[in-house]
């Protein structure tokens, strides 16, 4: 009869049916935490303990929660409806909308994005006088986020505690925000859990309410909850009677996020805030073959101060691929090999949606998804943007575009006032009806301003110079082309983004996703190299921005390792395993074993995140802008055990290694505040020179434009029909002869 329970082990079993009191499951990766919360939850429904309503289910996000209630529905025989389960955020807003009172909102309040917040916050400084070019708002946005991160409203924060900010400032401007936003009827993000938390504290009769509601609760990914979703939890689970009907899973191990105030002593303050807790610990792990697990085991074992938890194979058919190793010569070899790699999986009848990219930081995305988008392999990024979609790639690009083709008003409006110039909305109409009356196009209207003296003060000075730039811009462009110097767009791009002062906006803001835009930028420069023109390279990026539409389930999953926490696929592929990429620079930067052992349980995290097959690769060389600098493997592969890796040879490293061709040890950052790099300055590639030529006839295969047949060849440069991208002259040493 109780097929439900018939799936679980004795463990599992116990922490299942163990359902009043409060109850700990510490247990490593693939060992079934999830599962038995999903079955304990249909247990409490099916044991008639609780209606659906009454139980309230934490999970850590939108696409968990989405999961958790099918596989409740699934279990049940029925739809799942009415219950309270989602992230804590969702959950917080739910509450707080029949509360909101308490607070001073109504239940109707706005919540507000990190672009209302900022600009709000700004406003609050001002009134301070607070000097933001010395004390940059983002700053103290995080500060904020941080005290919110802890529980702290304005009035339990310190004085000790705000010493840094603004001469001690902080707690002052961290009040009059929230009166602002109480004015506005709003609530940020962090205020969802403070101000629930706040109301539960002061008042008990709410509080009584929910005891009397929620007759159990259930935590997933227990280990990344930062103080004040700790604090909601105990609330609401500790009833005056000392009851608490709590189940919280996690693993110590995944800690992922310390960067967003998680803190995982919460798990070991769950027997003394529960006593009489049950602590469960759950040994077989289902979801790996051994090989897999044995790596993985092996690599956390490095760190230190662990709670110490047994894995071992669940699975029968546990036997497997080793965990494999590849070395490349490049990323973009990296992606070719990644790319081979899951054409060989698909002719193996494998689903592309069981396979996943996993990468350390957003801008590895782009060489996975062009080499996929050439193939034609149809591919998501989960919980993030395409590459060629984020905001910092779209105004560079407009910024390209519009140095390519003066013409491009919609590309010129995206950036006449990104950064900052001053230009109002008034100015922008008085520009647009210029153009409409004369038929000409926006960035000519400008220049007539500029010289009937209509734009005036700063306008004027920032407006001149951005045409400066882009008229210098177009000059270096259309020289090496008159004198055939090969390709300056790269120089110049670079040169574009600095002068515009569009680096300079991003390297200033100090919002937390700042640095990752500015590694966007470099990477989008990076993809220039490949291109001879400029023109070519934006028609590369239409092409690609246009293959948006394959959609259907079947694609490979590209994201982040901290997106990918908690989910499975057969095949993992884990790139950019290289010191300074991951583990990351700045852990490195920062130095110190504890930055270091979350980028190890976040290594632990990818690797348990594979059924059946995991490779990892690294890259001997990564190009920095147009210079390559060597790279040496993330320190994490040799810390996995030998007995359970395989080293996969890569044929063109080893041909580069044999030649002896010595990359170019650039390693510095040209978006810096040094001069824009000229045509000399830049390299090709080490790549070597192919002896020989490619005749017409041969059918090859270009790394961006994938297969065509050559229709004619001169001095280096190849004349390719291909089939999906049409006919281009390329460099012969970016096409490799391929079989018909
Ligand atoms: P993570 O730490 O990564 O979140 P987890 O501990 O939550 O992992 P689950 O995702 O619940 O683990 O389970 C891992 C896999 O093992 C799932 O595919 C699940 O269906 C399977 N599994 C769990 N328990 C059993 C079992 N008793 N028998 C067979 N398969 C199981
Ligand atoms: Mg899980």
């Amino acid at each position: 009869m109780d097929t439900y329970l018939d799936r679980l082990n004795p463990e599992q079993r116990l922490a299942v049916e163990t359902v009043d009191g409060p109850l700990l499951v510490l247990a490593g990766a693939g060992t079934g935490k999830t599962r038995v919360l999903t079955t304990r939850f249909a247990h409490i429904l099916l044991s008639g303990r609780a209606s659906p309503g009454q139980v309230l289910a934490v999970t850590f996000t939108n696409k968990a929660a989405r999961e958790m209630r099918e596989r409740v529905s699934a279990l049940l025989g029925r739809p799942a409806e009415g219950l309270w389960l989602g992230t804590f955020h969702a959950l917080c807003a739910r509450m707080l909308r029949r509360h909101a009172e308490y607070v001073g909102l109504s239940s109707n309040f706005t919540i507000l994005d990190t672009d209302d917040q900022l600009r709000l916050l700004k406003q609050v400084m001002e009134l301070h006088r607070i000097d933001t070019k010395r004390w940059p708002a983002p700053g103290l946005m995080g500060a904020i986020q941080r005290w919110k991160d802890r529980g702290l409203t304005p009035e339990r924060v310190t004085p000790a505690e705000d010493t840094e900010f603004a001469g001690g400032k902080a707690r002052l401007v961290y009040g009059d925000y929230q009166r602002r936003l109480a004015e506005l009827n709003a609530a940020d993000f962090g205020d969802l859990m403070l101000h629930m938390v706040e109301i539960l504290r002061a008042r008990p009769d709410v509080l009584a309410q929910y005891h009397r509601f929620f007759r159990y609760m259930l935590v997933d990914e227990y280990q990344d909850t930062n103080t004040v979703q700790y604090l909601w939890l105990r609330l609401l689970a500790q009833r005056p009677d000392g009851s608490a009907n709590i189940c919280c899973v996690g693993d110590d191990d995944q800690s992922i996020y310390s960067w967003r105030g998680a803190e995982v002593e919460n798990i070991l303050r769950f027997e003394k805030d529960f006593p009489g807790a049950t602590l469960v610990k759950l040994e077989s792990n289902y979801r790996s073959t051994a090989p897999i697990l044995a790596a993985a085991s092996g690599l956390i074992a490095h760190n230190d101060g662990r709670l110490g938890k047994t894995l071992r194979p669940g699975r029968n058919d546990a036997e497997g691929e080793k965990v494999m190793i590849a070395s490349v010569w490049d990323s973009d070899e990296e992606a070719r090999m990644v790319g081979e790699r899951i054409e060989q999986l698909q002719r193996e009848k494998q689903s592309l949606s069981e396979m996943a990219i996993l990468v350390r930081a957003g801008f590895q995305t782009r060489a996975f998804e062009e080499r996929l988008i050439t193939l034609g392999i149809p591919y998501r990024v989960v919980g993030g943007l395409r590459f060629y979609e984020r905001q910092e790639i779209r105004d560079a690009i407009a910024y390209m575009r519009v140095l390519n083709q003066p013409s491009d008003d919609l590309a010129f409006e995206r950036i006449i006032n990104v950064p900052r110039r001053g230009v109002g909305d008034v100015a922008l109409s008085a520009l647009h009806t210029l153009a409409r009356e004369e038929r000409i196009p926006l960035t000519m209207a400008v220049l007539r301003k500029l010289q009937d003296g209509s734009l005036k003060g700063r306008v004027r000075e920032q407006l001149n110079a951005l045409m400066e730039t882009l008229a210098r811009g177009r000059e270096m462009l259309s020289r090496s082309a008159a004198e055939d110097l090969g390709p300056a767009h790269i120089g110049v791009v670079e040169m574009l983004l600095e002068e515009s002062g569009y680096v300079e906006m991003w390297k200033k803001d100090k919002s937390p996703d700042a640095p990752t835009r500015l590694d966007n930028l470099k990477e989008l420069v990076r993809a220039l190299v490949d291109f001879e023109t400029l023109g070519g390279f934006l028609e590369h990026v239409s092409l690609v921005m246009e293959n948006d539409e394959n959609a259907g389930a079947e694609r490979v999953n590209l994201m982040t390792l901290h997106g990918a926490k908690g989910l499975e696929f057969d095949s993992v592929f884990l790139p950019g395993w290289e010191e300074g990429v991951f583990p990351s620079q700045r852990t490195l930067d920062e130095g110190g074993e504890k930055g270091l052992e979350e980028e190890r349980r976040l290594a632990y995290v990818g690797i348990t995140r594979a059924r059946k097959r995991a490779l990892i690769s690294h890259a001997a060389n990564r190009r920095i802008y147009a210079n390559w600098q060597s790279s040496i493997p993330s320190r994490f592969i040799d810390e996995l055990p030998p007995e359970h890796v395989e080293q996969m040879g890569s044929a063109a490293l080893a041909r580069e290694q044999m030649r002896n061709a010595p990359p170019v040890f650039g390693g510095q950052f040209p978006l810096s505040a040094r001069r824009p790099r000229t045509i000399e300055a830049w390299e090709q590639p080490a790549r070597p020179k192919r002896e020989g030529g490619i005749a017409p006839g041969t059918r090859v295969f270009h790394q961006k434009f994938g297969y065509g047949i050559v229709e004619g060849a001169e001095d280096g440069k190849l004349d390719v029909r291909f089939e999906k991208a049409g006919f281009k002259r390329v460099l012969d040493n970016f096409v490799e002869p391929a079989g018909a």
